[in-house]
């Protein structure tokens, strides 16, 4: 037990804020059951929830066999172990909090770009605060610009605030890229009194999250710093579903069947839709298999070619003479490797793609030009139609459980966290492992060759 606390002991536990962090979660089969290190929280809970979780309580991310003890090598603690058991805590309402409520001073931040369902999440987590009795809940406008801006005050929150803030897309509290560093966002924390931070955001906004309670505990500061992870790509590590994903799936088949409605009416009629992802394909995968309509996805985690024999351009001209008609669907992230190059970045520092949706149209109409064949193209982008949208009835749920367990986290004493779904349950996972890269569509999965199968696509290398 002690070789295994020593060996686990995340670096930022600190003996001011002990229930800080999760475990890095890495078990051997022994240990199936862990020794919890959280202390229990020192004062009740509200009884406004029915039944407690235990800070035992543990969801199973994933068993790892290794082949021989020695290629387990250091993940096991046990020698002679080859079977690796990782594990993420319970996310819901315990019965002892970590925080006397009328002593918390909340505020919610949302970073990045849009996504479906942010106010879901900002409504929720207001109503669980007040829930919980914390009267002292506010918003940072415009991301992690709003510590630093002096011209940007801070926005009360309520219930009566946030009552129907779902009913419409985007953030209430607006959002933005670039902006402050940790520091001064630490001393913007300290100098507004804010013992709870709610940040929602992608892996940006997660990476800034970390340093942000990295610093907070550096400061012996009693900050809880939660995640709720914004991604309409879904392409976050580990998680079953991130919200927004199945919004922007729903919607962008509108955009899909608008354009086979274009190309079928058409004589010789190609509609290319640009979707989200700029390096998992996720959403163009599923919106081209919910579609059926799709004969050709383009997704970055898979190089093709344009031209040649055995191209994309190739591929459309045989569509074109057999079924009369033919609807491309491709990532924004994908064939990024054809593109010239510009090395810009945007204000968070994440590098501007080149844009292939109107690459790949400019090349089939100059393609189809040249080897004399009539092509009748069309070229659809629902980008920010589909980020501005109002969540679905599925994400609106899986916002309002997010958001809840986002307060209940905190009060649970975990800081550096973010909650999220993982084999159907709802956990806590730690930040740090969850961004280190972006989830990838696998090319030997079976989703992938589904896809393959319902458009009947053949490889374009
Ligand atoms: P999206 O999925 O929309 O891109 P994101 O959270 O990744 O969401 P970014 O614009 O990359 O969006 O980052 C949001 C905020 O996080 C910005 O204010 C940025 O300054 C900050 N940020 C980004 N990367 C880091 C980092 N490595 N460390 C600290 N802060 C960061
Ligand atoms: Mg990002």
């Amino acid at each position: 037990k002690e070789d295994f606390e020593a060996r686990f002991r995340p670096p930022h536990v600190t003996d001011v804020f002990p229930h800080a962090s999760p475990m890095p979660s890495t078990f051997c089969l022994k240990m199936r059951t862990p020794r919890t290190r959280d202390f229990p929280g020192k004062y009740p809970s509200s009884e406004e929830w029915h039944g407690y979780i235990n800070d035992n309580d543990r969801v199973l991310l994933k068993t790892i066999y290794y082949s021989s003890p020695s290629s387990a090598g250091a993940e096991c603690i046990d020698p002679g172990c080859n079977w690796v058991e990782q594990w993420v805590h319970r996310a819901g309402p315990r019965e002892q909090i970590y925080f006397k409520p009328e002593e918390v001073k909340a505020a919610i931040v949302t970073c990045g770009g849009l996504c479906p369902g942010l106010n879901d999440v900002i409504r929720q987590i207001v109503i669980t605060l007040e829930m919980y009795g914390v009267t002292k809940i506010v918003g940072i406008p415009f991301g992690y610009r709003g510590f630093s801006d002096k011209e940007l005050t801070e926005v009360p929150l309520s219930r009566k605030v946030v009552q129907n803030i779902h009913l419409s897309g985007g953030s209430l509290l607006g959002v933005s890229r670039g902006g402050p560093g940790v520091n001064e966002i630490v001393d913007g924390l300290e100098e507004r009194g804010i013992n709870m931070l709610f940040v929602l955001g992608g892996n940006g906004t997660h990476a800034g999250a970390n340093a942000i309670h990295n610093e907070c505990c550096k400061r012996r500061l009693k900050v809880s710093v939660i995640g709720v992870p914004k991604t309409i790509d879904n392409d976050i590590l580990l998680m079953d579903k991130t919200f927004g994903f199945d919004t922007a799936v729903e919607e962008a088949q509108r955009a899909i069947n608008s354009a086979y409605i274009e190309a079928h009416s058409a004589y010789h009629g190609i509609g290319i839709v640009k979707l989200m992802g700029r390096s998992s394909g996720f959403i163009a995968m599923h919106a081209a298999l919910a579609s059926g309509q799709i004969d050709i996805c383009l997704i970055p985690e898979i190089p093709f070619n344009l031209h040649g024999p055995h191209g994309v351009l190739n591929h459309l001209k045989y569509l074109i003479e057999t079924k009369g008609s033919a609807v491309v669907c491709v990532a924004e992230g994908a064939g990024q490797d054809l593109l010239q190059k510009t090395n810009a970045t945007d204000a968070s520092g994440n590098i501007i793609l080149g844009d292939i949706g109107v690459y790949t149209q400019q090349e089939a109409k100059k393609y189809f030009k040249e080897i004399g064949v009539h092509a009748d193209l069309k070229y659809i982008d629902p980008t920010y139609m589909i980020r501005a949208c109002r969540a679905n009835a599925s994400d609106g749920i899986l916002c309002t459980v997010l958001g809840q367990n986002a307060v209940h986290g905190a009060f649970a004493g975990f800081s550096g966290i973010t909650v999220g779904t993982c084999n159907t349950h709802y956990a806590y996972f730690p930040i740090t492992e969850v961004i280190s890269h972006p989830r990838l569509v696998d090319r030997n999965s079976r989703m992938w060759h589904r896809c393959l199968t319902s458009t009947g696509q053949p490889d374009f290398v």
